[in-house]
């Protein structure tokens, strides 16, 4: 089934302008278009080559010889996004030698091979679009996936890649080995302003598309229980990165838990908070002043949580606790919230949309939660009106579920039809 559809990617990509492709009609019994608050009943779809032509309800007239594609007993809407993943991770089970093993055990062949399987895993799960934020050591390879992607070459989501990410020396994994070993790092780790802008701009002329910093590393429960991050980069050095950035009309995902780390990331003017597992009320104000985007991220704390009475144990229980506190009120102070995984420190085998069920069942409406995965992630990419909504303009990004999502989120976890760039990957609808 993937030929069949790289076959037809690459011939659209052949397709010489918009006049040529043939025009594709989708029957929609219920349509949720990614921006209206409400579903609509039986409507068409009508698009040709890579992008939505028009839509209109039911009774509209199909031109003969359209190619019709039958969703009259499902609901579609646009094709999902996921604003944090990582290609390039292959889980962190302790068992299986945790985070480390993606980097001492694995070769950049195997990683490739990984990240492919990850960039087809989530189109199949009708994620047409993923911001990854970082390679874990994989260097530009997020870059070259998505330049295999593009050509045709193997299937896959839209992607936006962060490249290599920058830390500060103490701030980021391999570490813990002897002080004699020179050990690789899973991202690029600057000292000051200068190197800070120099890993910008190496980051950008080697194609990021976003950049992701971090702003906190280790994190752990004190004495009265408080969890605490480990700040790392300094205002002055995040201020260069984002400068830099932001010269180039690009953005920085800052990932920050907490504490120091998180409000140095608000103070430089960072693009988006990726986690941010526990913010203050101040800081929950000064994101909405400053129009920070939030990407909580919720479903990785909940996973391989160590036994409870020893730190780390403690540490895994007080970060999923004040992060259900964080997400209630930044639901409520209407913060923009943007659906995120964190999918690579989730084994690539999981569903992706697990994290709805998260995001719904801390409250948050199942339509809210549709829009931070379509149209809200859409404009936080610079991408409004061209994914992550159905409408004329819009690219032909289409998945359908079989059942109701607004009434049971869970439908999600199984997408059975996937439209990306006007070709059909999948269609597994029930007729
Ligand atoms: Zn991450």
């Amino acid at each position: 089934m993937a030929l069949l559809a790289l076959s037809g990617t690459a011939a659209l990509g052949q397709s010489s302008g918009q006049g040529a492709a043939a025009l594709t009609v989708i029957r929609a019994g219920t349509l949720i278009d990614g921006v209206s608050e409400a579903p609509r009943k039986n409507q068409l779809i009508f698009l040709r080559g890579k992008r939505i032509e028009k839509v209109t309800d039911g009774s509209g007239a199909i031109p003969s010889g359209s190619h019709v594609i039958d969703l009259s007993n499902a609901t579609v809407l646009p094709g999902l996004i996921d604003a944090h993943t990582h290609i390039f991770l292959w889980g962190e089970d302790p068992n299986k030698g945790g985070y480390d093993a993606n980097i001492l055990k694995a070769g950049i062949a195997l990683r490739a091979a990984r990240a492919t399987y990850a960039a087809r895993r989530a189109l199949e799960q009708g994620f047409t679009t993923l911001r990854d934020v970082e390679t874990e050591g994989a260097g530009y390879g997020d870059i070259e996936i998505k330049q295999a992607i593009e050509e045709g070459t193997i299937p896959g989501p839209r992607i936006f890649g962060a490249t290599r990410a920058i830390s500060t020396t103490g701030g980021y994994n391999l570490e813990d080995y002897a002080p004699e070993l020179e050990m690789p790092k899973g991202a690029q780790l600057v000292d000051g302003p200068v190197e800070a802008r120099k890993a910008a701009r190496q980051q950008l002329e080697h194609g990021a598309d976003w950049l992701k910093v971090y702003m906190t590393h280790r994190s752990w429960v004190d004495k009265e229980g408080k969890l605490v991050s480990q700040p790392t980069l300094t205002v002055e050095e995040l201020k260069a990165i984002v400068d830099e950035a932001h010269g180039w009309q690009k953005k920085v995902a800052c990932h920050a838990y907490n504490g120091i780390g998180l409000q140095r990331a608000l103070d430089g003017g960072c693009d988006s908070i990726e986690h941010g597992l526990e913010m203050t009320d101040a800081q929950i104000a000064q994101m909405l002043r400053q129009g920070t985007w939030y990407c909580p991220t919720l479903s990785p704390y909940y996973d391989d949580w160590a036994e409870a009475d020893t730190p780390a144990g403690k540490r895994d229980r007080a970060r999923a606790a004040v992060h259900e506190i964080t997400f209630k009120k930044a639901l409520q102070a209407h913060l923009k919230i943007v659906f995120g995984t964190d999918m690579g420190g989730i084994p690539w085998t999981d569903p992706i949309a697990q994290e709805f069920k998260r995001m719904v069942g801390l409250g948050m409406a199942p339509m809210d939660a549709i829009q931070s995965a379509t149209s809200r992630a859409a404009e936080m990419l610079d991408m409004k009106g061209e994914i992550g909504v159905l409408a004329p303009g819009a690219y032909a990004e289409v998945i359908a579920v079989q059942g109701d999502p607004l009434k049971d989120i869970g439908e999600l976890e199984r997408v059975r039809f996937v439209m990306h760039n006007g070709a059909i990957f999948k269609n597994e609808i029930a007729k």
